[in-house]
Order: structure tokens, then sequence, then C-alpha cells
């Protein structure tokens, strides 16, 4: 029988943002639905990240000035990242909420989704932005590295790229980065050419995608990138930074991803797991913005870990255009590409 955690913690709730799109009512919109369309799971409840997991990736004088900003009723990180009083906690505790999922796999879950807020991978060693105040997936790779595995994979699907996790790895080949992205979108980083530097060229698998991309693109980037370098670099363990703003309905992404794409995409990712590591797969919350879209996306994807994939089929002539492109700039790191 196949078991899904779900990592949660009201704490998450205390990160108030006032207005903002990243708001508390994005996990109660899930939570609702995984109820409501009654999906097998049990909860899991994390516990706050310890000072050195999170020292790990983050400056100290970093962590410190979240804290004090927080303590004092709360402020701006930067100019779309707000932090109230709840916000550190709540920070805290969303990477030992990414950690708990990832612990969770090792420990006798299939998979588990930690539904965590603030979310985490434009954060920067020492600097938050774009929502994001410390990086909860990153944290949990670094973790997982230090519970004696050697290759971790990450795959993150949100529509923006992520600035934070991709510099945090530059330079190591432990962690191979895959990210599809909307570009030209925020934050502006995440060309093809950037593969990592000093002995890590490679993995980091950058697939910038035209604004518009809908389902057919996004799984012919996962069959024809993703799959063959994962199969070639044989993860131990994988994470999935799981954004669900390139769905159609998103008010900041710009592409036209549907549920099913998202459940094709999850199913994509749980194929490299069966292969790689007995299934076990950890997916950690990012964006999305339509409560009920990502809702519906979500359900979709925890549906296809536990064996129900939605197809998708068909040919976008764009992508398959940026797929060669890219290939071409991997080949020099891949066999599978020679
Ligand atoms: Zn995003």
């Amino acid at each position: 029988m196949t078991r899904t955690g779900i990592v949660y913690h009201p704490i998450y709730l205390q990160h108030e943002t006032d207005g903002h799109p990243e708001k508390k009512e994005r996990l109660v919109a899930i939570l609702d639905m995984i109820k409501s369309e009654a999906l097998k799971v049990e909860y899991i409840t994390p516990e706050p990240v310890t000072r050195d997991q999170i020292a790990a990736i983050h400056g100290e004088r970093y962590i410190d000035q979240v804290r004090a900003i927080s303590e004092h009723g709360g402020g701006y990180l930067d100019i779309d990242t707000i932090l109230s009083r709840g916000s550190y906690d709540a920070s805290l505790m969303a990477a030992g909420g990414a950690i708990a999922a990832v612990d969770a796999t090792m420990n006798g879950f299939d998979h588990a989704f930690a539904l965590v807020r603030p979310p985490g991978h434009h954060a920067m060693p020492n600097r938050g932005m774009g929502f994001c105040i410390f990086n909860n997936v990153a944290i949990a790779a670094k973790h997982a590295l230090g519970r004696g595995l050697e290759r971790v994979l990450i795959v993150d699907w949100d529509v923006h790229h992520g600035n934070g996790t991709n510099a945090i790895f530059y330079s190591e080949r432990s962690v191979l980065y895959f990210s599809v992205h909307q570009y030209p979108h925020y934050p502006g980083t995440g060309k093809a050419t950037d593969v990592g530097e000093d002995g890590a060229e490679g993995t980091k698998v950058n697939v910038p995608l035209p604004t518009g991309t809908g389902d057919e693109g996004y799984l012919m980037a996962f069959r024809e990138i993703l799959r063959p370098i994962a199969l070639e670099y044989k993860p131990q363990a994988i994470i999935i930074s799981a954004g669900q703003d390139p769905h159609k309905d998103d008010p900041l992404g710009g592409m036209r991803v549907t549920a099913a794409g998202f459940g094709a995409m999850a199913g994509a990712v749980k194929e490299v797991a069966d292969i790689c590591c007995q299934g076990k797969l950890a997916a950690v919350l990012e964006g999305g913005y339509n409560l009920q879209a990502q809702a519906e996306a979500i359900v979709s994807e925890i549906r296809a870990f536990q064996g129900t994939v939605p197809e998708v089929r068909g040919i976008d002539l764009k992508v398959a255009q940026r797929i060669e492109e890219i290939k071409k700039i991997q080949r020099a790191y891949w066999k599978c590409f020679q």
C-alpha cells in the first residue's frame, strides 16, 4: 500500500502578508480540497528547523535580521517580501516542514508533500526576495546530504526560476537542479547556459520556456531533458519545488498548464523516482496564486504520486527547438546527449 504524508503546521498561517497574493488562504484552500476529494493521506507535524540546519545555507547575520524584524512587529525584507510578527517562527517551521517531508520518505512513507509557507526558492544565502525568506528546499537537500546521501535531485516547476536554489548549489555536484520556468520573467535568471561551475558543470539544468507554454511543452522538457539526465545522474533522493503558478489561471504567471499537466509532470518525476530511489519523493510548496487552480493542481499531483497519472500527448514546436538548444549546451556533460 502506498503511504502519502502531508506535512502541515497551523503556525504557517501566522505569516501575515496583508493583501499580498502569497496569503494564508492558499494553504486553507489546498487542505480543504484534499479533504473534500477524500485523498488517502496521513498528516505529519514538523519541528522547527534548528539553527545549525538553517546556518548550513543562510548567513548568521541574515537569520538574526529576519528574527529582529519579526520581533519588532514586522516590515519589508525587500519590495515584495513582507514579514509579520509571526513570520520568523513560520519560516523556521517551513524549512522544518521541508526537512520533515524528506525524512518521511526515508522513514516508511513513499511520498510526502510539505504544505508550507512562506515559500523558499528565491531566498539567497544572505537575502530574502520574491515572497521567500529561507530556502526551504535547499535546507532540506543539505539535510539529506548530511544524512549520508551523495546525490540529490531538485525538480523546480514553479513558473519563476529558483534563483536562490540555483545559486546556493551552483558549484555543488551533489545537487542536480532542474528548473523549467517562464523566460524572460521574474527574477530574470535561469538561462540555458547557466550549467554550474567549479567542477559542477552540467548539474544545473535550466530550461527557460516561452510565455504561453502548456502541458505538451512542459512534458516534452520532462521527458527529453530531465528523464535522461536524471537516469544518468542516479539521484538517491528527489525533492520537488512545487509551484503551481504555471497554471493557465494563475494571476502571476503567463503559462497554460492545466491540472492534468501538473499530474503528468508529477508522474514523470515519479517514474524517475521508481527507477532511481524506490519511488521515494518529497514535494515542497512554492508559488501558486489562484486558490482553486493551485488546489486542483496539487490534488492531481498527489493522485499521480499514488499511481493515477493523466495522459498528456502532443508536440510544442517552439519548445522542441528550445530542447535541441539545451541538449547542445548540456552535451558536454551528459553521455545521453552525445
Ligand atoms: Zn513562483
